[in-house]
């Protein structure tokens, strides 16, 4: 079956990020918590839950649970006119565990629910009598998603290089941790003040950008000024939510309260594909007063009762098995590792942060293949440990037991130490 499998994804299945002719990929059969079961029966730690979404783990039994009892009754149904338990109750829970927020958009995934704040920004202006405010600024380095509105957002070169042409421009801050960064950064709002509709941050973690990371100030900073200049104020905690950095949503861990969060990834627990937007009230203004003045945006799965469904098991999960007070004593395991490997020869920049850790290899500016040799390294020795270059990172599912987490992190070691020290 596994050469089945393999012919007809050869000749069929473009995969994302990946070149046509990229090595074979690894045949997964099943999943179970941090654990991927191969079909040619290797066992691999899945040490980024699967491109971060994973953030329960894979297949936790309430999640599936709420997925079977779901589908028994409402697979589907438009959110148009209509309305159903999941979609409505989920609403009432998001809003209770956000301040600020008072309404939820629900869309397909990350980039739709950039895309849909963004939208929102620009007719709320508009409709509120600000038509100039139709520009946006977000950070260097900055990832949004990829459909062409969030990818104009964001700042990764190389995601960016073939739509030049079509992509928008965007006033550019430079995230950082000192006094001109600051600056530079109020410099940047002031001058495109009135002609800015909206901030949009990946709070305290740029995570496509090697895992990037900044301090709270900059963020409190940026939502004051912005607030001044009646600019808003958007949270992409597409990655950074549901406890990722530590607390629930990042932007209140560093003490902001944003106008608009985007919310994706765990907030399925990573079981179905799935975003939001939790809104402030005060966005509300400009879309009253009939049908011309409505907000004409949708997504076909606007709301899905299985998605909501699951969404709405995870914040049960959050709360009965206390998945964020669990971080702490995995985050110290995490620094333990990441400190020692920081410190050997050819490594640099380690840095952990709620349930995130990293570390350079290479030096500046080194084009290598060093993140990919540990990928190997860690391969046999059962860890499926994906880089962002030369950025070996883990991002485990929140709830990973911490005998696994220690095995985790030994297969780590052991992968860096093997390729830097051998
Ligand atoms: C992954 C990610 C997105 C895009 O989400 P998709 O569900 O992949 O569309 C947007 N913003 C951030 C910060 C992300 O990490």
């Amino acid at each position: 079956m596994i050469d089945r499998i393999l012919a007809a994804d050869r000749r069929h299945v473009w995969h994302p990020y990946s070149p046509l002719d990229a090595p074979t990929p690894l045949v997964v059969e099943r999943a179970e918590g941090a654990r991927l079961f191969l079909a040619d029966g290797r066992v691999l730690f899945d040490a980024n839950a699967s491109w971060w979404v994973s953030a329960l783990g894979h297949g936790h039994p309430k999640l599936k649970e709420a997925l079977v009892r779901q589908v028994e009754r409402l697979d589907h149904c438009a959110l148009a006119g209509i309305t159903h338990e999941p979609a409505a109750l989920l609403a009432e829970e998001l809003v209770a565990r956000t301040p600020g927020a008072s309404r939820v958009f629900y869309t397909d995934d990350g980039s739709t629910a950039v895309e849909c704040a963004a939208k929102l920004a620009l007719q709320h202006h508009v409709q509120s009598g600000r038509p100039r405010r139709r520009r946006f600024l977000a950070l260097e380095g900055a990832f949004h998603g990829d459909t062409i509105g969030a990818s104009s957002l964001g700042d990764v070169e190389l995601f960016k290089r073939a739509f030049g042409s079509v992509l928008f421009e965007c006033v550019r801050a430079r995230p950082g941790d000192h006094p001109e960064a600051f600056a530079a950064m109020e410099r940047a709002l002031d001058q495109a003040g009135d002609e800015l509709a909206a901030v949009f941050v990946e709070p305290r973690v740029q995570g496509a950008n090697g895992m990037a990371m900044y301090g709270a100030e900059l963020l409190q900073r940026l939502a004051a000024r912005a607030k001044e200049r009646g600019v808003l104020f958007v949270a992409d905690e597409v990655f950074t939510g549901y406890g990722r950095t530590g607390p629930f949503w990042a932007s209140h861990g560093a003490g902001v309260v944003p106008d608009m969060i985007c919310t994706a990834k765990g907030f399925s627990g990573g079981m179905l594909p799935m975003g939001a937007v939790l809104i402030a009230e005060h966005l509300t203004e400009g879309f009253d007063g009939g049908r011309e003045r409505a907000f004409l945006y949708g997504h076909s799965f606007c709301g899905n009762p299985l998605g909501a469904a699951v969404a709405r098991a995870v914040l049960r999960v959050y709360d009965e098995e206390r998945i964020l007070d669990g971080i702490p004593a995995r985050s110290a395991l995490l620094r333990e590792t990441f400190d020692r490997l920081g410190g050997l020869p050819g490594a640099s920049g380690a840095r952990v942060l709620g349930m995130i850790a990293a570390v350079d290899l290479g030096g500046p500016g080194y084009l290598g293949d060093l993140g990919w040799r540990v990928y190997d390294e860690a391969l046999r020795r059962g860890a499926y440990l994906r880089p962002l270059g030369n950025t070996v990172y883990v991002t485990p599912p929140l709830n990973i037991p911490e005998a696994e987490l220690r095995a985790l992190l030994a297969i780590v070691e052991a992968s860096v130490r093997a390729v830097l020290v051998a």
